[in-house]
């Protein structure tokens, strides 16, 4: 007798409802992704549509390509560090065509509402209320899930914040949410405002003691600032619940040179492949190729075709160079800890 897949209501088809497909998937679960929009994206597929949820048209990612990621699908080498809205977009597609992520996505569907089942105490079901683009209030469908996963991102509704005399004031007001293109503002005096740079002296008091606490006084407390967290504490922690978190210890035993690089160098997702479930046999490489893969896009520039070997064996040598330099690097941690830890011995004997 074989079981039903439990279904999963996925809502949101940006970065985070596609990776949420595939881990269903990967999972034995039956995923359903309910979309609004006309294709996946989110907030990084660009619209001039000043009421649509989008980034603005020359913004860029402010997390490099190794970080953004994600840890079982690198960005491809011949993409910039930094990525546009337009190369993410891409990247988006690339993964959900790598996956077969599209076929479990519904497109112009918006979800109205999500409730626990009735008979939700015995069974933990929800049922999820959708309607079509077009479809009047009437025409709203309701399906029972046996879970439901949010995706619906954090950037959709605007938080307009008050400020005394606002209504006096003769000019336009704009909110960031709103922004797409300087063109408006060409030859214009701009003051941009932050809620949180106006700042009573009360509130900075209180925004220093905060800060001074080493667990919540990291971020401002602003709406803007809502998911952030320090980056490899909030892995280690989400990848030791699942089992994900590498052993450096282990690693170091089978693969001295890779657990440096992942004690050492810089944390990229595909750490969190190498071992516990989800491993995946490219994670090695992944993490051995992120300087490669940061420089490969700053090699584009054609070179003339005169002495066509001896060029190409030059930009081979620099990137092998670099790899060797930083064996080197590692190597020379390597003995330094040694050294310190022989050291640490050797006072414990004489003490
Ligand atoms: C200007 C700007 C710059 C940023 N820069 C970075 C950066 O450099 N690095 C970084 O990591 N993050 C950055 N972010 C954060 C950004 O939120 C994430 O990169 C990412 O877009 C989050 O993906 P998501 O899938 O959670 O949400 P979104 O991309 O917002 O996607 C949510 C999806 O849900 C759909 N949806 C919403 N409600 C419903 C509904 N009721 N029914 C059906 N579908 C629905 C939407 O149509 C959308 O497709 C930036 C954000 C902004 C605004």
């Amino acid at each position: 007798m074989t079981t039903a897949r439990k279904r999963i209501a996925i809502i949101g088809g940006g970065s985070s409802g596609l990776t949420a497909i595939k881990s269903c998937v990967e999972q034995g679960l039956e995923p359903v992704c309910f979309e609004r929009d006309g294709d996946v994206g989110g907030l990084w597929r660009y619209k001039d549509d000043a009421d649509a949820a989008s980034v603005y048209r020359s913004c860029v990612f402010n997390t490099s390509k190794e970080l953004t990621g994600f840890s079982d699908f690198p960005v491809p080498a011949d993409y910039p560090p930094f990525l546009s809205h337009a190369f993410f977009l891409r990247y988006l597609r690339l993964y959900a065509k790598a996956f077969d992520l599209m076929r479990h996505i519904r497109f112009n569907v918006a979800v109205v509402g999500v409730r626990p089942a009735v008979d939700y105490e015995t069974t933990g079901r929800w049922t999820v209320a959708y309607r079509r683009r077009g479809d009047d209030d009437a025409d709203c469908v309701v399906e029972t899930y046996d879970g439901v996963m949010l995706c619906t991102g954090h950037h959709w509704n605007p938080h307009v914040p008050t400020f005394d005399g606002l209504d006096m004031f003769a000019g336009s007001v704009l909110h960031s949410h709103a922004y797409r293109t300087g063109k408006d503002m060409m030859g214009k005096r701009i003051l941009i405002i932050g809620k949180r740079t106006l700042l009573t002296e009360a509130e900075m008091t209180n925004d220093v003691n905060r800060k001074s606490d080493a667990i919540r006084g990291q971020y401002v407390q602003s709406q803007r600032h809502t998911l952030e967290a320090f980056w490899i504490p909030l892995m280690d922690e989400l990848a030791a619940e699942v089992g994900a978190r590498p052993d450096l210890w282990c690693l170091f035993k089978r693969d001295p040179f890779l657990a440096l690089r992942c004690l050492v160098g810089p944390c990229v997702p595909a750490q969190y492949r190498l071992m516990g479930p989800g491993a995946w046999s490219g994670a090695k490489t992944t993490i051995q190729d992120t300087f490669r893969n940061t420089m490969a896009p700053l090699k584009q520039r054609a070179v003339p075709p005169s002495d066509g070997a001896s060029q190409l064996i030059v930009v081979d040598k620099c990137v092998d160079g670099g790899v060797a330099t930083w064996r080197i690097y590692y190597a020379a941690i390597l003995m330094l800890l040694l050294l310190v830890f022989m050291y640490k011995c050797a006072c414990a004997l004489v003490a």
